[in-house]
């Protein structure tokens, strides 16, 4: 059992602490019925624009590193233990969606599922959100780039077999050793190269997402979650570093860390700073994946030369010619 553990809000005027031993946490699910929208529009500099759905918010999966956490206080949670139990489903998803693409269809050219939650959290076996909205874009005939940890996408492929689907799989350590101090409640990682193989095995685009790589870490296991993903069907790559922007994900991040692993934390939290220039946090958008060192170019050249050797394409998120076309719009969800 966990005690409830958040970072300070800040988007909260006053913090409260609890007096004493904090509660245990337990799963919540909430359930929202006023949605409007289901299609975020974003740009950013390193990203590009993007059109993006979410049928979920929160992420049990409680990977410690997860950006999205900070969306969690937008809503009045909070980022830690709130994020990984408490959960929105966005319950009338594939009809909003539906509804929403028959007045704008022209205008999206594909769209990507995950970024503010995992589309195949555990919930998603019986609410079946994602499903539905896939089944919305197979009717409209829309591109998809699914980003997923979890092996519950092979539920879908009957529907990403007929449409234009990329499945990404975030895969960013090789074992469950290095795994878990970082991922607690995701799937291992030899469940999601076994996914990837099933997925691949029914023609449909797979790509790896080795993301985050935490430097000083995980920058070790590259070339060998390359090679595995390559003989489970990825045909593409891409990779990020990691990062951080608010302070409160950056506290529960290091938190974490120093419970996790107490005697590599200082070292890793050390080459992070690096990285950044001093500070876990970005300073814009554009050094967000940027890393400042030799050995951030050391592991990029490392990823780029078994890219090549292993036959892999890279996996261009940003469309050639329309960077800059559409506003900022920072928020994911
Ligand atoms: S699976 Fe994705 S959305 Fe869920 S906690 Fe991990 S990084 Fe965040």
């Amino acid at each position: 059992m966990r005690h409830a553990e958040n970072p300070p809000n800040p988007y909260h005027k006053y913090t409260a602490e609890y007096v004493g031993e904090p509660p245990d946490t337990k799963l919540e699910i909430f359930e929202e019925t006023a949605t409007k929208s289901m299609i975020v529009k974003s740009w950013s500099p390193d990203l590009g624009r993007r059109f993006v759905v979410n049928c979920y918010r929160g992420c049990v999966h409680g990977c410690t590193y997860c950006f999205a956490r900070q969306y969690h206080e937008m809503i009045g949670f909070g980022a830690g233990t709130d994020f990984e139990t408490k959960l929105v489903a966005k319950v009338n998803a594939p009809e909003v969606l539906r509804n929403e693409l028959k007045r704008t269809r022209q205008k999206i050219p594909y769209l990507e599922f995950s970024f503010a939650s995992d589309p195949y959290v555990p919930i998603e076996a019986n609410y079946e959100l994602t499903r539905g909205c896939l089944e919305v874009c197979r009717e409209f005939r829309i591109p998809v780039f699914v980003l997923t940890k979890s092996p519950l996408v092979t539920r879908d492929l009957d529907i990403l077999k007929d449409l234009d689907a990329t499945v990404g799989f975030s895969i960013p350590f090789l074992s469950v050793k290095t795994s878990k101090p970082f991922e607690p409640y995701v799937p291992t990682p030899e469940a999601r190269f076994r996914a990837m193989e099933k997925v691949a095995a029914e023609g449909i685009t797979v790509a790896l997402a080795l993301a985050p790589v935490i430097p000083g870490y995980n920058d070790q296991e590259i070339p060998e979650i390359l090679k595995k993903a390559r003989e489970c069907g990825a045909s593409k790559a891409f990779m990020s570093l990691v990062h951080f922007a608010t302070e409160s994900v950056e506290e529960y991040f290091l938190k974490r860390l120093n419970e996790e692993l107490p005697t590599k934390a200082a070292k890793i939290e050390n080459r992070i700073k690096g990285e950044k220039g001093g500070s876990m946090i970005h300073r814009s958008m554009t050094e967000r994946n940027a890393g400042r060192t030799e050995s951030w170019k050391v592991i990029k050249d490392v990823f780029e030369l078994h890219m090549r050797k292993l036959g892999y394409e890279k996996y261009e998120r940003v469309e050639p010619g329309i960077r800059q076309s559409l506003p900022v719009q920072r928020s994911l969800f």
